[in-house]
């Protein structure tokens, strides 16, 4: 089972090699605050940040962890950088390795990634609405469709369902886990057809075993009201190869028989109808 935190080390460790790439990653790493500064959990990301900064002779403080709210919250890391040495970055005039980039920053910085039983999530929680918004209208212009929603004060951009899940993984560059994920895909699609197949196939097994209960009860009515001996030699010859193999489907029977399926078919109900009339 792939787990959120490997997808997010795989693009972690992605090194974008132009530094136009690197500077827009770093943008989006700071998009979630709306501010100078990348709070995160995640060493590797934090590490991620100063990289990038580093590489881009940013001025960069290197990450301090601050604890909030006591010792319940777990440790947050805090990145602070030079946002001024950044310059101004907007996203339409960005090329498309960029918007990437910048897209792979915000899920580092601001995104989580979960498996669940009822499938993957990916959700962005961001400092403001307008960082929201804007990621929203930015996911679109990519072809990603994402759902908006507010919770405990934050406000929060999700992915449902793994079509966007993997569209947004593979524009990140998180190849491995787009693998992962289209073979889960397949595995659950055949896994569900597999079951559709054994639940029909369980259906038809009843329905041969009621048929032959019924079958059964009326040769035996037959025999006790001595009418079985009285039969044609074929359908004497039916019943008492129905009673030989009770379990037996028509294939199996008629071929014991010697005869075609429809042929023992039509002698079964045939026994059935003649119970009936001799018991009313
Ligand atoms: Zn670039």
């Amino acid at each position: 089972m792939l787990l959120g935190g490997e997808v997010k080390g795989e693009l972690a460790r992605i090194q974008p090699a132009r530094a136009c790439c690197r500077r827009a990653e770093l943008i989006g790493l700071l998009h979630g605050s709306g501010g100078d500064r990348l709070q995160t959990l995640d060493h590797a990301t934090a590490r991620t940040a100063v990289h990038l900064a580093s590489s881009l002779r940013i001025r960069v403080e290197a990450p301090r962890a601050a604890s909030r709210g006591g010792s319940r919250t777990r440790r947050h890391l805090t990145v602070r950088v030079e946002r001024d040495e950044l310059g101004a970055w907007r996203w339409s005039d960005a090329p498309a390795c960029d918007r990437r980039s910048f897209l792979r920053g915000v899920l580092l910085g601001s995104g989580s990634i979960s498996f669940t039983a009822s499938g993957p999530h990916v959700e962005f929680v961001l400092r403001t609405a307008d960082a929201a918004t804007t990621l929203r209208v930015r996911l679109a212009e990519l072809g990603v469709r994402a759902g908006l929603t507010a919770r405990r004060g934050h406000d929060v951009v999700y992915l449902k369902g793994l079509d966007e899940i993997v569209a947004l993984l593979g524009l990140m560059g998180a190849n491995r886990g787009v693998l992962e994920l289209e073979t889960q895909r397949v595995g659950r699609d055949v896994r569900s057809r597999v079951n559709r197949l054994l639940n029909a196939e369980e259906a038809n097994l009843g329905r041969t075993v009621r048929a032959a209960d019924r079958q059964l009860v009326a040769i035996d009515r037959l025999e006790r009201e001595g009418t079985l001996a009285r039969l044609t030699p074929s359908l004497r010859e039916t019943a008492a190869m129905r009673r030989r193999m009770p379990d037996a489907d028509l294939d199996a029977l008629a071929s014991a028989v010697g005869v075609s399926r429809s042929a023992v078919n039509h002698r079964l109900r045939r026994l059935v109808e003649l119970a009936r009339e001799g018991a009313g």
